[in-house]
């Protein structure tokens, strides 16, 4: 039993060991699936036999895989042949084509936000960014030190179309427009220092806090949060209070309150982001020294800490 707990622990140690963290000059961007992906995607399209696509799939997409897919394709349990039906919306794919192209030449943008973030923090450390097509199941996920962004659920623009992926509507999908600011906000949450995320004022400040950080250095919000934004900025006193009220209650009855409340009709998602953002950016403000007070917030055990030594009181 024993030697069984210290090989899991020697194993924990060797995969941390192994995730190696970049500088903003030697932090990659790979594109190699999606380049590869549209090779394969024309030739499929070429193939009315799914047995023939199948196998094209295999060989040159998932047989061509990059680290960040391969993680993708265990993750999710992509298989050639749900894959080669997931391709078969040729109005989505041929309307989202070019903008996931795009992305490429949009990466210069991305490592100079980082830059800026490395500017802010010297200490700052970054994860590779992988962009690949997948199947949907997750628009961005970070894992052994690699951060997945798959292309096609974020490459929404006024030309996309769907005859079978997105038949009800575009829901799901982000725009093109917020990629950018996200896989800023993901590499800031590489940044923090983890702390009790089953509570409400730490999860406030880790997400608000990697948005802060984000807006600091691109002065954008991705679009499916700008109208949480600008209820808040309307309505910051009354959440705050509610918020405080929220402070004393069990985390788990009042999280969909604040969090990942994307279905709820009656209030704007993800309003913890936002008294989240408005703590950090007071504190930040409020310090003279700001790599320290960016070292300290981006430290989430020291929530409450933050809180008191930045003063907010809703904006009052
Ligand atoms: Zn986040």
């Amino acid at each position: 039993m024993k030697s069984k707990i210290s090989l899991i622990a020697f194993f924990i140690l060797i995969t941390s060991c192994s995730i190696q963290y970049k500088t903003s000059e030697s932090f990659k961007m790979n594109f190699n699936d999606v380049d590869n992906f549209w090779k394969v995607y024309d030739k499929t399209n070429l193939e009315n036999s799914d047995d023939e696509r199948i196998k094209i799939i295999e060989e040159e997409y998932f047989g061509q895989a990059s680290n960040g897919l391969k993680i993708l394709i265990k993750l999710d349990k992509l298989t050639p042949s749900s894959f080669n039906n997931f391709i078969k919306d040729t109005l989505f794919f041929n309307s989202i084509r070019e903008t996931t192209l795009k992305i490429k030449e949009d990466s210069s943008k991305i490592r100079n936000h980082i830059k800026s973030v490395e500017k802010l923090y010297p200490k700052a450390r970054f994860s590779d960014v992988y962009f690949v097509i997948g199947q949907n199941f997750h628009g961005g996920t970070v894992r052994n030190g690699k951060m997945i962004i798959e292309v096609q659920k974020n490459a929404k623009t006024e030309k996309t179309k769907s005859e079978i992926i997105y038949n009800n509507g575009f829901k799901g999908m982000n725009d093109y427009n917020s990629l950018i600011p996200l896989v800023i906000h993901e590499q800031i949450h590489i940044l923090q220092k983890k702390g009790n995320s089953n509570e409400l004022l730490s999860a406030a400040i880790s997400e608000g806090g990697a948005d802060f950080v984000m807006f600091l250095v691109t002065n954008q919000f991705p679009s499916f949060i700008r109208t949480t934004y600008e209820y808040g900025e309307k309505n910051e006193f009354k959440l705050w209070k509610k918020f405080q009220q929220d402070l004393e209650k069990d985390y788990n009855s009042i999280r969909k309150d604040w969090f990942y409340n994307y279905r709820r009709k009656d209030i704007h998602p993800d309003l913890g982001y936002f008294i989240g953002f408005k703590i950090c950016e007071k504190f930040y403000n409020e310090s003279t020294n700001k790599k320290e007070a960016l070292e300290f917030l981006l430290n989430i055990a020291n929530s409450k800490e933050l809180l008191e030594k930045s003063k907010y009181n809703g904006g009052k």
